[in-house]
């Protein structure tokens, strides 16, 4: 019998009628809960923005005297008792979806491995999509009730907060988090931590567990800082992919070696094993080592496992996939290979790579000879993985290569705004979200008034004009912000204009420096004194990457020029609360990454789904959704003969349809000043993109092409 248990570290104090808020602060169910989120904020609305958002803060630090006000507030105790009743019938579900339809999945785990996990703005624990995607996937695996379990990593810092300089360049501020104040509850075995450890050639690399509650479904991160580690292992989860090399390989030996060691010291013994990414492809290794200790051979043990391994790939480029020397791997792993029974060589045979610079051991290779289940993110990727790696399976035609597609989508409740969300509570019933990804309930879309929906955008865009000014009054306030940054940070924003979103981590493939091709001809796009249009740009790159942070600078550049009239707008540090605002809040969701470099993309769901028109290169989910009437193609669906031509091309699409459908679209109204044909396309938006595009659909989709697949 495993003795592990988690702690609560918090007791809150708090009056007797209240004292569930502490439990519901450690079950992140209340960030798609807006019932339940605003037992906190209505503590205190100003405390609960100045907190960013978290709960565990709000409760300790909020007034006694509001807490017990609150107790006498009948409005909201009735809503206390609302969400109580809701989480208690939530957690106490029988028979959710997943196990009502697919009883073979009772008692059969899904363990879920990922470096990054977006769930909220209070846990910097993820770098961009691929970590909100495996966030997203968690809320619906628990929304389903899915038996699935996960692992991560707990960052010492989180990922770094970015501010821009006068001149435009990124700096990286790396905050140490505070762990009582985050909803982590660290987990014991009787009266001591429960650690785990992964033995390298030259010592052993120690780690404890945290446990994040999403719902019914636990989240359990890895962290390496304990004592029994040396200062060096101790920072080896101290951030978020490590540029060096040596710390990049122990990180993904601690998350697929460690991660595997850790499910089963808590008691675990899933029957699927999915790898979001190659990161934690040494967990194939793991799970065959088990057997070789067991007494099978490397080969039966390997064969063995293969069938429960699932394999997501999201890099459509070779060198987005890790890829480690020979040399690094002989300086970490050299005391695995003969615990599998294999010498050098042979272990080195199983990923090996041939590349110009010389051989290496590709996590990507691993993970996809060693998997039964393989997919891409979307179906243009599908195509792309299927030719990037035929070389694997040389007897197979392209199109036959072992690789099928789960497009990627999004949790609705999570990123749709609560006004939308009320709106279509009133016309669908209250329980449209249970039928989300069918088609009949969204077919009822038409019949809502145009004048509802557009009232709701409008607020939403308010909303997001009103948050942006106010954002930069306290940048203003705390000092080093030059006047030019306050207006190039948004401070002129106008609430009625055009307004265009592009938000994104600054990769080059994305480029978003696509729309300042000509900028004499932007300039006089978005300076028609009655039609104006504006530009709000966000976004972090890897403080590692430079042409990505050269990209944000010649943008800052265009943006800090008077000639814009602070029309161009570039607000720093871009997380998912900020990315709630901007895809609720714009317009028009701009994307314009290099065909077909984009494997899936995500953002623009979150703005579709709101109403915002996605505005987009035709690659990954957007060429599965564009029909002429939702929104905007960039280009056509084709490859290129070279990329110049390629940007050359797309930048004439992108200024020609900017001037000729969209503004013109967006300003031509009705006698009440509504644009009428402008929402047909809203609607239109909302209509494909919620539920094609949601992770209902997605994670259904796994189950029945992945996850049952190697149950069998
Ligand atoms: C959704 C999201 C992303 C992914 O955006 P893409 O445009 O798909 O790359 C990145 N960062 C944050 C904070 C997000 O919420």
């Amino acid at each position: 019998m495993n003795t592990f248990r988690t702690q609560f570290p918090n007791s809150f104090d708090l009056p007797q009628k209240l004292t569930r808020l502490g439990e519901l602060a450690y079950n992140l169910w209340w960030t798609w809960n807006p019932t339940a989120m605003r037992l906190f904020s209505r503590l205190d609305n100003d405390l609960w923005e100045r907190l960013n958002h978290n709960p565990i803060r709000m409760l300790r630090e909020v007034d006694r005297s509001r807490l017990n006000e609150v107790t006498k507030d009948n409005d909201y105790m009735y809503s206390y008792k609302r969400v109580f009743s809701d989480l208690d019938a939530y957690l106490a579900q029988a028979e959710p979806w997943a196990l009502r339809t697919h009883p073979e999945l009772v008692n059969r785990p899904i363990a879920y491995f990922s470096m990054e996990f977006g769930l909220h703005e209070t846990l910097p624990i993820y770098s961009g999509g691929l970590g909100v995607l495996a966030g997203d996937h968690l809320k619906e695996a628990s929304d389903l009730g899915l038996p699935l379990t996960a692992v991560g990593f707990m960052y010492a810092q989180g990922y770094f907060s970015q501010r821009i300089s006068e001149y435009g360049w990124q700096e990286a501020f790396n905050n140490p988090l505070v762990f009582e104040d985050l909803p982590a509850l660290p987990v014991y075995e009787g009266n001591e931590r429960l650690t785990i450890e992964v033995e390298l050639p030259d010592r052993v690399l120690s780690a404890q567990i945290w446990e994040v509650r999403v719902g019914r479904v636990p989240l359990y991160l890895l962290d390496s800082n304990v004592e029994a580690n040396s200062e060096y292992d101790r920072l080896l989860t101290g951030r978020l992919y490590w540029s060096d090399l040596d710390r990049r390989v122990m990180q993904e030996v601690l998350l697929g070696i460690g991660g595997v060691r850790a499910l089963r010291a808590l008691g675990y013994n899933p029957s699927v094993w999915h790898m979001n990414e190659g990161h934690a492809a040494f967990l194939v290794l793991e799970r065959a080592r088990e057997l070789v200790a067991a007494g099978h051979t490397f080969q039966q043990a390997i064969e063995k496992t293969r069938k429960q391994n699932i394999f997501t790939t999201h890099t459509p480029v070779p060198a987005g996939n890790d890829e480690f020397p020979l040399w690094l791997m002989d300086k970490y792993l050299a005391s695995t290979w003969p615990e599998l029974g294999l010498d050098r060589e042979q272990f080195f045979d199983l990923a090996r790579h041939q590349q110009p610079q010389g051989e290496t051991f590709s996590m990507g290779i691993l993970a996809l000879r060693y998997s039964e289940g393989r997919n891409a993110v979307s179906e243009l990727h599908g195509q792309v993985a299927r030719k990037m790696w035929n070389f694997l399976w040389p007897n197979k035609k392209e199109s036959k290569v072992p690789i099928t597609h789960v497009t990627n989508g999004v949790h609705t409740a999570n990123w749709m705004a609560r006004r939308l969300r009320n709106l279509l509570t009133e016309e669908f019933g209250s329980d449209w979200l249970d039928h989300l990804d069918e088609p009949e309930l969204w077919a009822k879309l038409d019949d809502i008034e145009t004048e509802k929906i557009w009232a709701v955008r409008q607020h939403l865009k308010r909303k997001m004009a009103f948050y942006l000014r106010e954002r930069v009054r306290d940048r203003w306030r705390q000092g080093g912000f030059h006047p030019v940054q306050v207006v190039a940070s948004g401070v002129m924003i106008n609430p009625y204009a055009l307004t265009i979103g592009f938000a994104r981590r600054f990769a080059t493939y994305k480029r978003a420096s696509l729309i300042l091709s000509d900028v004499e001809r932007l300039l006089s796009i978005i300076n028609r004194p009655n039609r104006p249009v504006q530009i709000i740009f966000a976004g972090k790159a890897h403080p590692a990457d430079d042409p990505g942070k050269q990209l944000i600078q010649k943008i800052y550049q265009q943006v800090k020029r008077a000639e814009t009239g602070g029309r161009l707008i570039f607000v720093e540090d871009y997380d998912m609360n900020l990315a709630r605002y901007l895809v609720q809040g714009v317009d028009v969701w701009l994307n314009t990454p290099r065909r077909p470099l984009e494997a899936s993309g995500t953002s623009g769901m979150k703005a579709g789904l709101n109403g915002a028109l996605n505005f987009s290169v035709l690659d990954g989910w957007w060429r599965e959704c564009y029909n002429g009437r939702n929104g905007w193609a960039i280009g056509e669906d084709k490859e290129h003969v070279s990329p110049e031509v390629q940007d050359a091309q797309d930048a004439e699409a992108l200024y020609s349809t900017l001037e000729n459908e969209i503004i013109p679209l967006y300003y031509s109204r009705d006698i009440k000043d509504i644009p009428c044909d402008w929402l047909e396309r809203v609607k239109e938006s909302i209509k494909t993109v919620t539920p094609q595009f949601s992770t209902r659909r997605m994670v259904k989709e796994y189950v029945d092409k992945l996850y049952l697949k190697a149950l069998e």
